[in-house]
């Protein structure tokens, strides 16, 4: 791809996007210039595209750098459009872009995204798995939003080849031509507003997905939300509803228990790993995507029967002594653990306490109350969470961290319980991250799981 050849480009933001971006204009001839506001001493990736050639400028913005005829600017999504560099460059008419439109514009693959409030991760793996059981050449990578820089995957991924790609709504912002030849759209619920100003310019980023896209590509849309049916009509694309809830018109549906795309039955909801019902609108989204690629329902089904859920998200661990345990240390807030005692509809023991912010808990007690038989509590809102047990008149025990919150659970618990370690708080009283807490945990159900034996 010649477009990029001796063009100057400024990449904004030296995250693991804006470090694979630069590396990939880098190879396609661009002079690239990368700036970051933060001063970084010791940053590998830094150096390494230093030593490739790449101008490297942190702890600042110099606006006056863009007046030295840049031709584009690839933006971090996370940052805004008032950043001074942004402003200055869309004041000189340079293109701002996100990596994924920077990704697109090279790709000869075919694209599938997925964007959403809620549910992108868990519905862009379950496809990535269901497109790579289908007997033909390609293979399918997942990138994105999922924490894989897509400007990385387009360099491997060739014409016969699928690029699965989640999209947050500050990424589709910044896309241009970007044209999945299937979008989904998992649902819209308030989120982010405080970035996007308004719930009307969220669901605009959000339908950003869909605007290249033509009749015969198709677009993916949760047929239970009312809002879509109005939205669905600004879309150039075939629209493919599915419905948990039984919507007319829906063609990936639950019926009777049943998960159903066009009537057709492929396999029992209460068969996968992943529980809620939201995740049964994940997984009718999937199916959607992969009927409509092809995929034959057995290797379908085969996925829905084996996936345990995206690491850290109500992740099905295992069972010991008749208890399911699930992993949902990703769960760092009020909102998070709710759909995670709502995905039950066994007696949960519930894991539970982080970080204190100081914010209200009193929406977790309808909840507790209806799901939770016993509760362990650790980390700096253990009072909190206690509070909230006595007044649903359940037992609890305070403990010192989630590895010796693992005994104690089982001990509380019988056999057909769930144990569920959903923190409802960040991690950062006690681990350096979420991922470190689950894996913690996760250690201590094996441990205990080889005591037992
Ligand atoms: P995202 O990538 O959009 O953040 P994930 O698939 O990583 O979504 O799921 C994150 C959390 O969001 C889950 O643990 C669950 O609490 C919630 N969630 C997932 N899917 C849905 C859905 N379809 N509807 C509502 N909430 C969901």
């Amino acid at each position: 791809n010649s477009d990029y050849k001796n063009k100057k480009v400024l990449v904004l933001g030296l995250a693991k996007s804006g470090v694979s971006a630069a590396k990939l204009l880098h190879r396609l001839g661009a002079l690239v210039t990368v700036n970051d506001k933060q001063k970084f001493d010791d940053n590998k990736d830094a150096q390494a595209l230093l030593d490739e050639g790449v101008t490297v400028i942190t702890g600042s913005h110099p606006v006056e750098l863009l007046d030295e005829g840049f031709s584009l600017m690839v933006k971090n999504p996370g940052i805004p459009y008032s950043n001074p560099m942004v402003v200055r460059a869309q004041q000189l008419g340079i293109p701002v872009i996100t990596e994924p439109e920077l990704a697109y514009s090279v790709s000869d693959s075919t694209w599938v995204g997925v964007t959403g409030s809620n549910g992108k991760t868990t519905t862009t793996t379950l496809i990535g798995l269901m497109l790579n059981e289908r007997e033909t050449a390609g293979h399918a990578y997942d990138a994105g939003n999922i924490g894989i820089p897509v400007t990385g995957v387009v360099q491997k991924a060739g014409a016969q080849d699928t690029v699965v790609c989640e999209l947050s709504s500050f990424m589709l912002v910044g896309i241009q031509k970007l044209h999945p030849h299937i979008a989904v759209l998992t649902n819209i619920y308030e989120a982010h507003l405080d970035w996007h100003g308004s719930r009307e310019n969220y669901v605009k980023a959000k339908m950003r997905i869909t605007m290249n896209q033509t009749k015969d590509d198709f677009f993916i849309m949760n047929w239970d939300l009312p809002e879509m049916h109005e939205l669905a009509k600004q879309s150039p694309a075939t629209v493919v509803p599915f419905s948990r809830k039984g919507a007319t018109g829906a063609r990936a549906t639950l019926t009777a228990g049943w998960l159903c795309f066009d009537g057709e039955q492929l396999m029992k909801a209460d068969e996968m790993q992943i529980p809620g019902d939201h995740n049964i609108e994940n997984a009718l989204a999937a199916i959607a995507a992969a009927k409509l690629s092809g995929t034959p329902n057995a290797a379908i089904v085969d996925v829905l029967h084996r996936f345990t859920g995206v690491k850290h998200r109500i992740q099905y661990v295992e069972t010991v002594a008749g208890r399911k345990v699930y992993n949902d240390s990703k769960a760092t807030n009020v909102e998070a653990s709710t759909v995670a005692l709502n995905a039950f509809k066994q007696p949960i023991v519930l894991l539970a306490g982080g970080l204190d912010r100081h914010l209200p808990m009193d929406d977790l007690l309808p909840l507790i109350k209806q799901h939770v038989r016993a509760m362990v509590t650790f980390g700096e809102t253990a009072p909190l969470m206690e509070a909230l047990a006595k007044q649903a008149g359940i037992p609890f025990t305070r403990t010192d961290n989630v590895k010796t919150a693992v005994p104690i659970a089982f001990a509380a618990s019988q056999p057909g319980d769930v144990i569920l370690l959903s923190p409802a708080a960040a991690s950062w009283d006690q681990y350096p991250n979420f991922e470190v807490r689950g894996d913690e945990f996760i250690d201590a159900v094996t441990q205990y799981a080889e005591k037992k034996g």
